[in-house]
């Protein structure tokens, strides 16, 4: 799979034949660096769903009717949070979330049908990456459910892997680490990631997903607004 090409770039013809036939969307380098359209354009050739949504409100409301009479886990997400779908959600199916109750809820949360996450980065390409401390979150992205839903900030959005990775690595875990109070140096010095080897690291793992899993929908929904860190 080959990442976006931006044209002002000399690019051997052979090479832009290979991309094409990949699905990959090319571009001009005069395009606005967020062309939401663009990402979910290659988040579909890579076999995602995705749609775009104009803000929180409309994203919930997409959610509320697409999820029914269900069993729903939820990953440790300040978008989720943010945008109330637990409330929302609880009101007609069976959801887990162990912000929301006890650490069980960590272990029902992955055997449900559904599984919402957003995601710590998420490159033009197409490409979903998240780091975990404990796991369950990004488990539960790769295998155990019918469905799988991130809900994505336009804040989440890098132009390209190595950038979505850099954000996921020393924006969005530094703040994750603050808002738990960790004793990190990234919370401490509130600036960036020290690839610390504290007791109470909270980047463990990292899982990028350059498609869907195998027997699971899943399906990413942009926000044209900022959701979550
Ligand atoms: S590895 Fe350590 S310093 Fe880096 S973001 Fe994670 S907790 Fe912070």
């Amino acid at each position: 799979m080959f990442d976006i090409v931006n044209l002002d770039k000399p690019v051997q013809p052979e090479l832009l034949d290979s991309i094409r036939r990949e699905g990959i969307v090319i571009y001009d380098a005069e395009d606005e660096i967020m062309n939401l359209e663009r990402v979910r354009d290659n988040l579909r050739a890579r076999g995602f769903r995705a749609e775009i949504f104009d803000d929180g409100k409309a994203v919930s409301e997409y959610l509320n009717a697409a999820i029914d009479g269900t069993t729903v886990g939820f990953g440790g997400s300040v978008t989720l949070k943010e945008l109330g779908l637990y409330d929302t959600l609880s009101a007609h199916n069976d959801v887990h979330w162990h912000w929301a109750g006890d650490n069980e809820e960590r272990d029902r949360a992955s055997s449900t049908e559904v599984y919402l996450s957003s995601a710590n980065g998420l490159s033009e390409g197409g490409e979903l990456v998240n780091i975990d401390g404990t796991g369950n979150r990004v488990a539960a992205t790769l295998y155990g459910h019918k469905r799988v839903y991130f809900v994505v900030g336009r804040n989440k959005i890098a132009p390209d892997y190595e950038q979505a990775l850099w954000r996921a690595r020393n924006i969005a875990a530094p703040k994750n680490a603050q808002r738990l109070g960790m004793k990190t140096p990234c919370a401490l010095l509130a600036d960036h990631c020290h690839d610390c080897r504290s007791p109470e690291r909270i980047c463990r793992g990292l899982v990028v997903l350059w498609g869907p899993m195998m027997g699971t929908e899943t399906e990413v929904l942009l926000v044209r607004e900022n959701l979550g860190l």
